[in-house]
């Protein structure tokens, strides 16, 4: 029998571990469809432990490549595509886990998120806050 006679799985086999490592490192090892996060008992599934995988944003055959910026961790849940989006709102509590969990980079976008989204209250907040 031959080596390369195995099946492959659907998600991206090909890349190197510096890639993977970066990639789940940029998004938090959360998953980017759900939130659940890498080793965590799943919020759809909570019987099944959260493995992430990575998966291309733009599938290869749309034309998408293995650069970075085409990648994204997904859980094995959402990558089997059983995850739907009924998944109750996340409490402040939660949400703020999360964010401490992310790299400073995903820190600051949710940042840029939330001042675009609260203008108003994001100038009071900083009127008030000049120390
Ligand atoms: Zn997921």
């Amino acid at each position: 029998m031959l080596e390369d006679a195995k099946p492959q799985p659907a998600f991206a086999r090909e890349l190197s571990k510096e890639v993977r490592a970066y990639v789940l490192d940029r998004n938090g090892f959360t998953c980017q469809m759900c939130g659940a996060v890498a080793g965590e008992p799943h919020p759809y599934d909570p019987t099944r432990k959260t493995r992430l995988h990575i998966g291309h944003i733009i599938d290869k055959s749309m034309g998408g490549t293995d650069d970075p910026s085409n990648l994204r961790a997904l859980c094995s849940v959402c990558n089997e595509g059983a995850a739907n989006l009924t998944l109750d709102r996340p409490s402040h509590e939660k949400l703020l886990i999360q964010i401490r969990r992310a790299t400073g980079a995903d820190q600051l976008k949710v940042l840029e998120w939330l001042i675009k989204k609260f203008p108003k209250q994001a100038d009071e907040i900083s009127k008030h806050s000049s120390y």
